[in-house]
């Protein structure tokens, strides 16, 4: 059925009665939510609530049993596969709580892999990741594997990788999660900075009442729903 949504430029991300279950238990159940540009959200709520499935659903690790999600105005249900991952490695950028960084490449080439996934020309890409290693202080570790590499170092490499494609949209769960309380202060900190620099929205789940420091919003999901 073809959408009868409005364009909303300045709407990144909207989530519209979105709905997912596995098997009995319902996780999802009507979730509305409508990211503008450059807004910072705090997603909280108990463990198992569904913070994690939310932002698996965004990224298309899981896919919705019904309800819709726009990512800049188109919607994902609407498009092929290839066109939503395609509008997916354009448009979001990832940070975990593990890192998630590939043990085998350097922080550079981490760094580099989603400017390379969209295709962007190889010496612009270089002079990117560069500029990005400077921005997150990492410039003489660049050749580093992520095993030679602190936690809160790693989580700036996660960073950098997550904003390296200038994204619309940075989804980050629980980014902080594995770090000490002054490496988390730091890595919110620069987070902070650069959404506020590029205009990239964020929405980062998180456990912790003062992460929320850099939020606008903060949003709490209970029951299935947001509140
Ligand atoms: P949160 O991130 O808020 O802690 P999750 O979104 O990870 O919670 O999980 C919400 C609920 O869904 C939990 O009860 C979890 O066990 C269940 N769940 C999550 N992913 C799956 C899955 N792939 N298969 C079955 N159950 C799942
Ligand atoms: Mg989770």
């Amino acid at each position: 059925m073809a959408s009868l949504k409005e364009n909303h430029p300045e709407h990144v991300l909207e989530i519209s009665s979105a709905c997912k279950s596995f098997g009995q238990l319902g996780v999802l159940k009507g979730v509305n939510l409508i990211i503008k540009k450059g807004e910072r959200i705090a997603l909280m709520g108990p463990s198992g609530s569904g913070k994690s499935t939310l932002l698996n659903c965004i990224s298309g690790v899981e896919n919705l049993d019904s309800g819709d999600i726009f990512l800049n105005n188109s919607s994902i249900r609407e498009l092929n596969r290839s066109g939503v991952e395609a509008l997916r490695r354009e448009s979001i950028g990832y940070i975990f709580q593990s890192f998630h960084l590939l043990p085998t490449l350097t922080a550079f080439e981490n760094i580099e892999l989603p400017a390379q996934l969209i295709d962007m020309p190889k010496d612009e890409r270089i002079e990117k990741v560069r500029k990005i290693l400077k921005l997150v202080g990492l410039s003489s570790r660049s050749q580093h594997k992520p095993d030679e590499l602190s936690g809160g170092e790693r989580q700036r490499v996660a960073i950098a990788r997550a904003l390296i494609h200038n994204p619309h949209l940075v989804l980050a769960d629980e980014p902080t999660g594995s770090l000490d309380s002054k490496s988390g202060d730091d890595v919110l900190s620069l987070l902070e900075e650069l959404s506020i620099e590029q205009g990239v929205a964020l929405l980062m789940v998180t456990h912790d009442r003062t992460s929320t420091r850099i939020c606008n919003r903060v949003i709490s999901i209970q029951d299935g729903c947001l509140v």
